[in-house]
């Protein structure tokens, strides 16, 4: 529900608008616009709920009108708050102004292996070094990742380099150690509606790099985001990395490169694309990435591998040092016809 007020209305008309909300139950979001304000109820009001507020609301003093709001999503919305989010990591903005690249291997192998990407993912300009500690694999007997290990060599990488990390959780009990251990948590496709996994990714605070389920609702998609913010936490960077493909011949999934700006016209938060997963091919992740900068990107997310012949996870879509290199060298030339810096 949004409470719009008159022009002019005053502070006094606006506090008493919010302190009956309040009453309520609810908490209210007082939302400044030109020369108008407008007052939001981040929560779904059962019918009743909602006649009797808007029977109250509607004889309060300054009030223009009140209106349903359409979206299942409130805090996610961008009708409740109106400026795109920016996330900032360090130095680092994820936002509308910039084309952010987060590039690595799939796994954290060695020590050798994470700093040599990592040294290529810093010399050719990316400024978010990924990599998975802990993997979500379709079977138990694939490579299930270094671990804690994987962690320690992250943020030792992280510290020689002073990149910004991104790295998977896969378990509500694993966010305070993955937290520790890294800038901005990964909550994978498979695990975009682990409930509680989003709820204390949202309590701990940090950035979080949500991944669209496979055959994931850009609806499901905002409302698992909201289960993080809805944490107070504001920090939610949303990623489309391909959904279900009806024909997994020459691609692994289908990049919904619509969700874009259909995500754009909806939500505030900033949307990195994934065209590794989202294509499976390496050689199909550099005219993809470019498309991603061209619908309206706010980054992508580029697995590379210093030997993608012998990598342990998702070795046929990495980028060699060569590809990064060149696909970078690309990025950097383009951004800023699209008016964004990288
Ligand atoms: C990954 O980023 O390595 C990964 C497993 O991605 P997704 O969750 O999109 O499959
Ligand atoms: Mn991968």
């Amino acid at each position: 529900m949004i409470i719009v007020m008159q022009l002019g209305a005053t502070e006094a008309q606006v506090e008493a608008v919010s302190s009956l909300i309040r009453e309520r139950g609810f908490e209210p979001l007082v939302l400044p616009g030109e020369g108008r304000v407008a007052i939001g109820i981040p929560a779904a009001l059962d019918p009743d709920q909602r006649v009797s507020m808007e029977a109250a609301l509607g004889t309060l003093e300054g009030v223009s009108k009140v209106t349903q709001t359409t979206s299942p999503y409130k805090l996610a919305s961008l009708e409740f708050h109106r400026a795109k989010t920016t996330v900032s990591v360090g130095e680092v903005r994820i936002g509308p102004d910039h084309f952010v690249v987060f590039g690595g291997p799939c796994s954290v192998e060695s020590y050798e292996q994470f700093r040599s990407a990592a040294d290529t993912v810093k010399a050719a300009g990316a400024t978010v070094l990924r990599g998975g500690a802990f993997k979500p694999r379709t079977s138990p007997y694939s490579f299930q990742g270094l671990q804690l290990e994987g962690l320690k060599i992250i943020q030792t990488v992280a510290q020689e380099t002073g990149l910004k990390t991104v790295s998977e959780v896969m378990s509500a009990d694993m966010v305070p150690i993955v937290a520790e251990h890294v800038d901005i948590l990964q909550i994978g496709a498979r695990s975009m509606q682990n409930f509680p996994l989003l709820v204390e990714a949202g309590r701990s605070g940090k950035p979080v790099f949500l991944k669209r389920g496979p055959s994931a609702t850009i609806d499901e998609f905002l409302l698992a985001a909201e289960y993080v913010l809805s944490q107070g936490n504001p920090n939610v960077i949303l990623c489309e990395r391909g959904v279900l493909p009806i024909d997994r011949s020459y691609t692994r999934n289908t990049l919904d490169l619509a969700a874009v700006p259909v995500l754009k016209e909806h939500t505030h938060l900033p949307v990195v694309v994934d065209p590794s997963h989202g294509t499976g091919v390496a050689k199909y992740v550099h005219p993809m990435t470019l498309a991603a900068l061209a619908a309206g990107a706010d980054g992508a997310m580029v697995e590379m591998h210093p030997d993608p012949k012998n990598a342990m996870s998702d070795g046929s879509q990495a980028l060699t040092v060569e590809q990064f290199a060149a696909l970078m060298a690309e990025v950097k030339r383009l951004a800023g016809v699209f008016g964004r810096e990288s």
